[in-house]
């Protein structure tokens, strides 16, 4: 069986940066608890939550003794203002790519015009995001797109980790309802050279598997690629996902196997998962 990993695969560069700091602040004997889980990935998670380093999920629930360090996907500016006033100490773990897209928004939204967002409206990102600016829309279809009234002036951004080809069409589908567009492609780096690498792997092998967690957005745009172009995809949170009979089955019939993980997912788990496949 031949194995072969995507060119770009795994953490990127925000998802590192968060972990190096969390890490180095822990390490200096500082209690430090996290708002939300500060990436989607759930192994790393619970070994801080092993390490005392704990997840709140909302401001009552905040421990003022410790540093609260915001997630890769940015927090809404109101919430951002109201810990400030509460006095709680902050490390921002924000992705620089991230916060990019909310200062766009921000100069947007002064600047007037509709401001739109495509990508996914529950996606913390996203929550995030749209409050920088005000009456922001978002919209997560070409029907969306579609349906959008005629307007003097539209400025639209992309969620970092949506699929290229489709803000594409997005974007084609708005050059009909303004004389004024303008197209911020905020789509991150890592985003698109991992969706590359697997349009470029996906139709070279048999099957191909995608490591991560179900609730990322990134790793759900990297499977849908996939299975767009090889039917024979599967998404995977860890190994032992693969030791399910009919998984095993359906790999042992295949002769070349393709591996990509999303963003958060963390170089050993990649690593884990390309020694199961050897051994089969
Ligand atoms: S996927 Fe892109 S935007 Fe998101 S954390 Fe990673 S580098 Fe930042």
């Amino acid at each position: 069986m031949k194995i072969s990993v995507a060119e770009q695969a795994g953490f990127c560069f925000g998802v590192k940066r968060a972990l190096k700091l969390i890490n180095e602040y822990h390490r200096q004997g500082k209690k430090i608890q996290t708002f939300g889980p500060l990436i989607h990935n759930t192994p790393v998670l619970n070994k801080l939550a092993a390490r005392g380093i704990d997840q709140v999920s909302s401001l009552a629930g905040i421990d003022k003794d410790k540093t609260l360090c915001i997630r890769t996907h940015g927090i809404p500016s109101s919430v951002e203002g109201r810990l400030k006033r509460k006095g709680v100490p902050i490390l921002d773990a924000t992705c620089p790519l991230v916060k990019k897209g909310q200062k766009i928004i921000e100069r947007l939204g002064q600047a007037g015009g509709q401001v739109l967002i495509v990508g996914d409206k529950n996606h913390p990102e996203i929550v995030a995001a749209r409050s920088y600016a005000r009456g922001v829309k978002i919209i997560n279809s070409l029907a969306g797109a579609r349906a959008l009234p005629r307007c003097r002036e539209i400025s639209v951004v992309a969620q970092t980790t949506l699929n290229t080809e489709f803000f594409k069409e997005v974007v084609a589908i708005l050059l009909d309802k303004t004389e004024k567009l303008h197209v911020f492609n905020t789509i991150c780096r890592a985003t698109q050279d991992r969706q590359e690498a697997v349009r470029k792997l996906a139709p070279k092998v048999d099957a191909l598997i995608v490591v991560g967690s179900r609730i990322s957005s990134n790793t759900k745009k990297l499977f849908n690629i996939a299975r767009g172009i090889n039917k024979n995809s599967l998404q995977i949170e860890t190994c032992a996902d693969l030791r399910d009979k009919k998984t095993l089955a359906r790999l042992k019939k295949s002769a070349s196997i393709g591996i990509s993980a999303g963003a958060s997912t963390s170089p050993q788990e990649l690593d884990n998962v390309k020694k199961f496949l050897q051994k089969l």
